[in-house]
């Protein structure tokens, strides 16, 4: 019976996890992230503007930020339009003050902290590995990996008050396959799965997860180098076996399910968004 159920909706697998997952949804009808507070780094655009739109969508008041105080506003007036629960705030990630104003603000607007997805990241160097400079190890460095170790360590103790929260690393498809000419960028990235990994072990007993999201090539401004010129798209395209360009809004429901309830028992992972491109076994 069961058999020729399956054989009569070849992804009733899935489908069944689909089904379970809207009730939920609809079960409180305010959303599977309903009351949750989320802050989202690097969110006025691209892959972080569409998770934050989507931890929004699915019930949760969203913090919004990044560098520039007119992206901040331009992003969360598009997010209010949509009737999302958004505020935003500046936030270079490099700041120590910058993060701790990320959190007074979401303590202070929304009562608590339960998720943070950490998206922030910079590549200022394309060349040679053995040519990057000290300065431009420091920037990336600094940046992609340091900036959210420290922003872990602000939110953890307000998770714990929660009683758990989830945390979402934006990593990339080149932490397992480099792209060429990005060494350093892609040094970072495979440096982030390691720093997800360490934090497991403590904070498990505390109910927080951490996993990770590895993006392919996603169409936003960061991935432009790549996209420019048609002859070296094609090549980027079939070097990385894809037949299309991610969306950013492909990126966005994977981090609401691993911030959701029904990802409880999901941590220490790396979810890859990457349309087929091989990255590991
Ligand atoms: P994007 O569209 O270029 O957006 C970059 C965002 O980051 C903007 O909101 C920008 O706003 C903000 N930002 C830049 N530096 C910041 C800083 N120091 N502190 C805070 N905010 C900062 O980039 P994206 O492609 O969505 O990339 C997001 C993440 O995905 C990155 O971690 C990237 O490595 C990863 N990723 C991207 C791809 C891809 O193909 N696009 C693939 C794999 C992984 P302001 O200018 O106002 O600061």
């Amino acid at each position: 019976m069961f058999h020729r159920a399956f054989a009569a909706f070849p992804h009733s697998r899935q489908a069944v996890s689909c089904v379970v997952r809207m009730n939920r949804t609809s079960a409180t009808s305010r959303g599977i992230l309903a009351d949750k507070v989320a802050l989202v780094t690097a969110s006025t655009e691209g892959i972080g503007l569409a998770i934050a739109r989507r931890l929004a969508q699915d019930g949760a008041h969203v913090v919004v930020s990044s560098r520039k105080q007119a992206n901040v506003d331009q992003a969360v007036a598009k997010l209010q339009t949509e009737n999302l629960s958004v505020s935003g705030l500046v936030c270079h990630v490099g700041k120590a003050e910058d993060r701790q104003r990320l959190i007074d603000a979401a303590l202070e607007r929304h009562g608590g902290i339960d998720i943070l997805v950490s998206n922030a990241a910079v590549n200022p160097y394309f060349g040679s590995i053995l040519g990057a400079s000290e300065d431009v190890w420091d920037k990336i460095l600094d940046i992609n990996i340091k900036a959210a170790a420290m922003l872990v360590q602000l939110v953890v103790p307000h998770m714990e008050k929660r009683g758990g929260g989830s945390i979402v690393l934006v990593s990339s498809i080149a932490a397992y396959s480099p792209f060429s000419s990005l060494g350093p960028y892609n040094v970072s990235k495979t440096a982030l799965l390691g720093l997800m990994r360490n934090y497991v072990e403590e904070l498990t007993p505390r109910n927080i997860r951490i996993n990770c999201l590895a993006p392919g090539l996603i169409r936003t401004k960061f991935s432009t180098a790549l996209r420019q010129d048609e002859a070296v798209l094609e090549k980027v395209m079939e070097n990385m076996r894809i037949s299309r360009i991610g969306e950013p809004a492909d990126c966005s429901g994977i981090v609401s399910f691993l911030c959701s309830p029904d990802a409880d028992y999901i941590t220490g992972e790396t979810v890859v968004v990457a349309g087929g491109s091989p990255s590991r076994l």
